[in-house]
């Protein structure tokens, strides 16, 4: 097991969005988290890579906490092991492409020159190269997103974190991002945590989580219930 969550509770104020979540995802394993709107989808992913602290229950990267460890530790993961790529991209605006994609290399301490390559490298994987040079402004949705996704993989996480990442996309761009998403970690043999309502999406996927009400949904069963026995 890559990532493994245990016993997940976390609530918001007297809300409770998780309440009791366990499971576990093996390396280069694409796992789709569904269910309906306020279920807790956003708040599992969010302790799952270490941006939001469970108020009970364990998350462990390759067996070691991650829920435990400082925020600066959380958001070095963040940085390195861990991906994260959200509904809206939230690529800096004032920036062209190749310069967004190559922010998180030149923030590790790569070289201006090195990570401008690599970044040119993602942008070509992504088929969108020829957007290089130009600002999110200037372009699409879906190719906002597919910058996006460059960004989250060029520094080749181990575990990629996606929620919604299509959410505000139509149908074909969504479908595009994410047929590059899954070829892309396929390729790469990273682990994908990807969070969606729209059970379609679920398809791309190795395995599909339901959550209702804070809790994994055993009723519907299929492949969900192998992700209960972490
Ligand atoms: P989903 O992603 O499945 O829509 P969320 O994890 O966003 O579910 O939300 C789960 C529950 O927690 C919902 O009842 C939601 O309204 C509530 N919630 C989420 N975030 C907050 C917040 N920041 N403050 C208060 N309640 C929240
Ligand atoms: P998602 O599309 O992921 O379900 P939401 O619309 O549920 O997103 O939530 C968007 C943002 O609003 C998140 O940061 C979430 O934490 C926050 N949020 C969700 N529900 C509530 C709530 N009841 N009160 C306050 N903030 C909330």
């Amino acid at each position: 097991m890559i990532l493994q969550a245990r016993g997940l509770v976390r609530s918001y104020g007297a809300t409770p969005a998780l309440r009791g979540v366990t499971l576990g995802l093996a390396e280069g394993e694409i796992l789709a988290v569904t269910g309906p709107s306020g279920c807790g989808k956003s708040t599992l992913i969010h302790c799952l890579a270490g941006i939001l602290r469970p108020d009970a229950g364990e998350v462990l990267y390759l067996g070691q906490r991650v829920d435990t460890l400082s925020e600066a530790a959380r958001s070095k993961l963040r940085r390195g092991a861990f991906g994260v790529l959200f509904q809206f991209g939230q690529l800096v605006a004032e920036l062209t492409a190749a310069e967004n994609v190559a922010l998180p290399l030149m923030l590790a301490g790569t070289g201006r020159r090195e990570a401008r390559t690599a970044a040119l490298s993602w942008l070509e994987r992504l088929g969108v190269a020829e957007l290089a040079d130009q600002r999110p402004g200037e372009v699409s949705g879906g190719q906002q997103q597919r910058v996006a996704l460059a960004r989250a993989l060029v520094t080749e996480p181990r575990v990629l974190f996606a929620d919604e990442p299509t959410g505000a996309l139509d149908t074909l761009a969504g479908e595009q991002v994410l047929g590059h998403l899954v070829r892309l970690a396929r390729e790469q043999g990273t682990t994908v945590v990807l969070v969606t309502h729209e059970p379609r999406i679920a398809g791309y996927a190795d395995r599909e989580l339901t959550l209702r009400d804070g809790v994994i949904d055993a009723t519907g069963m299929g492949l969900t219930d192998k992700a209960v026995g972490a």
